[in-house]
């Protein structure tokens, strides 16, 4: 643990002491009102910097009564009252993550060729030579999660793989969406050939001759992505399962699922899966996370008449946020759109993939109907045309609270991160993946362009955005953990120092944008879907908020529609979360001795 970090937490643990006698906000209690369940004798964070922490709280209906001093929520046991003791044990609300991918992640899991964390030219090419061994002539094979910056940056090109796979079309995505690898098979069944011309919004990487390479980059993969098999409901669903369960063992009770849709693929997926997956999961008792749902812009209209029919709320654990949509791609694949070239190649500043009317149009339709807008901004010049988009779409439909979203904001022109907070835009990032592009970014834009405007994390919050955290799963881990270290630390791995130390968090500001924060962009019903609100919370075998600190990984959820008995008698349904830990799965009676 480094110096910063242990000093913040200090200063909030002597805050604590000094607060607790005088907790009061959360202790407005109806007289008549009786808890299903107290916990007391716990240090609970609340994440709420007027009242950091409390040592009781009351909970009924799955939903918190009151959090505050023993004293006061005594009044809410009655009779039926089930009682905890955590003697003492640190007690933090569930992580929410505010841009992910729930379902992509969870089919990534399943997928046939994985290649995260592949390191060598050779491994790539003997994953792939192993899957297609496996296939019948003709079958496709598909797979992703590749890093070209992990073996020094060459791309992969068709001819790597051509050898291994003449009778098998193969397809494998790029860690980050935005660039896909075909074999030539695969580029030949779908008809691209020098002759074909680059898309809006998308390249078709070519050799000097103009014959495709087989990378297909942003809207260039909606010549491939049609004839690639898609996943059956069944493996869907599994996907969602198994998402939702990976999500839990790592503390996270909320998500935001951005869905399936990436520039050159269907806009129609996300609303498959929620008609085929989330649908069902939500009749079927199947959700154990808190979902939020954002659809393609272009598809606005139908998520309105959907508010109008239903609400946002569908239940308890999905909600209908808004509409998502991309400006341009991303770092890694060259296709981040910049003021300047890329330094590594000086002819292109990356891609806007949409056109930008059209953007202006729906943004504005969205907003006006109410929706909530939130737009994949990566490059400078990307955030820049976003910031202008969000503010001409505000004086137009005039002044509300509208918490329009830019997704990622990772690399700002001066000014910028000034911009967020004046006008009130969320910046919804990822700190975890500046641990990958602390060396990328030097590399395609320069030492000192990369070190002046990326991941301006302090800068943001300076200029009083509101900052949420999400990992974009399955691109970087869903461990929420890992964000928080990555902001307050910013050391990328074999690094000694921080890369570009002034924009460092202090870790309440780091978990605030991991837990409170995160909330915040979850616009519409806020009071029904916020962590104050529900039960879903960490236990820690942790006494002191400083050794928690130092528990950074092992933690294990269990829901509490999988425990049946405490202490002999029959639990009322909570319909919350509760992680324990030491890599254990605990059940509460365990709790108590854990
Ligand atoms: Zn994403």
């Amino acid at each position: 643990m480094n110096k910063p970090l242990l000093l913040s937490s200090f200063l909030v643990f002597i805050l604590s002491i000094l607060l607790l006698p005088h907790l009061s906000k959360w202790s407005k209690l109806k007289v008549a009102e009786v808890a299903d369940l107290l916990v007391t004798n716990a240090f609970i964070y609340t994440s709420d910097p007027s009242f950091p922490f409390a040592n009781s709280m009351a909970i009924k209906n799955g939903r918190i009564l009151g959090v505050g001093n023993y004293s006061v929520l005594q009044e809410l046991e009655g009779s039926t009252t089930h009682k905890l003791n955590l003697e003492g044990k640190i007690v933090v609300p569930g992580f929410i993550d505010s841009h992910l991918h729930l379902l992509y992640g969870g089919l990534q899991q399943m997928m046939q060729v994985e290649l995260h964390g592949v390191r060598t030219k050779q491994e790539f090419v003997m994953k792939i030579e192993a899957a297609v061994k496996s296939k019948r002539e003709g079958i496709w094979v598909v797979g992703g999660g590749w890093n070209n910056d992990l073996w020094g940056g060459e791309l992969p090109m068709a001819n790597w793989i051509d050898d291994i796979s003449p009778q098998n079309p193969v397809w494998l995505s790029r860690m980050d969406g935005h660039m896909g690898l075909a074999n030539s098979l695969a580029i030949k069944m779908a008809g691209i050939t020098k002759e074909t011309k680059d898309p809006l919004g998308g390249t078709i990487v070519r050799w000097a001759d103009g014959e495709p390479t087989g990378l297909l980059i942003d809207a260039a993969k909606k010549f491939i992505l049609p004839s690639v098999p898609e996943p059956t409901i069944d493996e869907r669903r599994e996907a969602l399962l198994r998402a939702s369960n990976y999500a839990l063992t790592k503390g996270v009770t909320t998500v935001v699922d951005m869905g399936r849709y990436v520039p050159g693929s269907s806009a129609e997926l996300p609303w498959e899966d929620f008609t085929d997956v989330y649908k069902w999961a939500n009749t079927s008792g199947n959700m154990i996370i808190r979902v939020c749902l954002f659809f393609p812009l272009e598809t606005w209209s139908r998520l309105y008449d959907l508010v109008q029919k239903t609400g946002h709320v569908v239940s308890q654990w999905l909600y209908l946020g808004g509409v998502k949509a991309f400006l341009d791609g991303s770092l890694g694949s060259n296709s981040a759109l910049f003021y300047e070239p890329y330094a590594d190649d000086p002819d292109s500043y990356g891609l806007q993939v949409v056109d930008l009317d059209d953007l202006i149009n729906m943004t504005a339709l969205s907003d006006k109907s109410g929706l909530q807008v939130a737009i994949h901004a990566i490059g400078d010049m990307a955030n820049d045309l976003i910031l202008d988009v969000y503010d001409s779409v505000a004086s137009e439909n005039g002044e509300r609270d509208r918490r329009l979203r830019i997704e990622h904001a990772q690399h700002l022109a001066p000014g910028s991160a000034t911009r967020f907070g004046k006008q009130g835009v969320v910046a919804s990032v990822q700190p975890v993946h500046l641990l990958d592009d602390a060396i990328s970014a030097e590399k395609k834009l320069g030492k000192e362009r990369a070190e002046h405007g990326s991941y301006l994390f302090h800068s943001l919050l300076a200029s009083h955005s509101l900052l949420a955290f999400g990992s974009d799963w399955p691109v970087a881990d869903i461990d929420p953990l890992n964000n928080i270290r990555a902001a307050v630390t910013r050391i990328p791995p074999a690094w000694e120092t921080p890369w570009i130390p002034s924009e460092c968090l202090t870790l309440n500001n780091a978990l605030d944008a991991g837990i409170r924060a995160s909330y915040m962009p979850i616009f519409h019903g806020l009071q029904e879907f916020s962590v104050t609100f529900l039960f879903d919370c960490v236990v820690t075998c942790q006494y002191l908020w400083q050794d928690h600190l130092r528990i950074e990984r092992g933690n294990l959820w269990m829901n509490w529609k999988g425990i049946e008995r405490v202490n002999g008698r029959q639990l009322p349904p909570m319909g919350g979360s509760m992680i324990l830990c030491h890599r254990r799965i605990y059940k509460v009676v365990d709790l108590l001795t854990c």
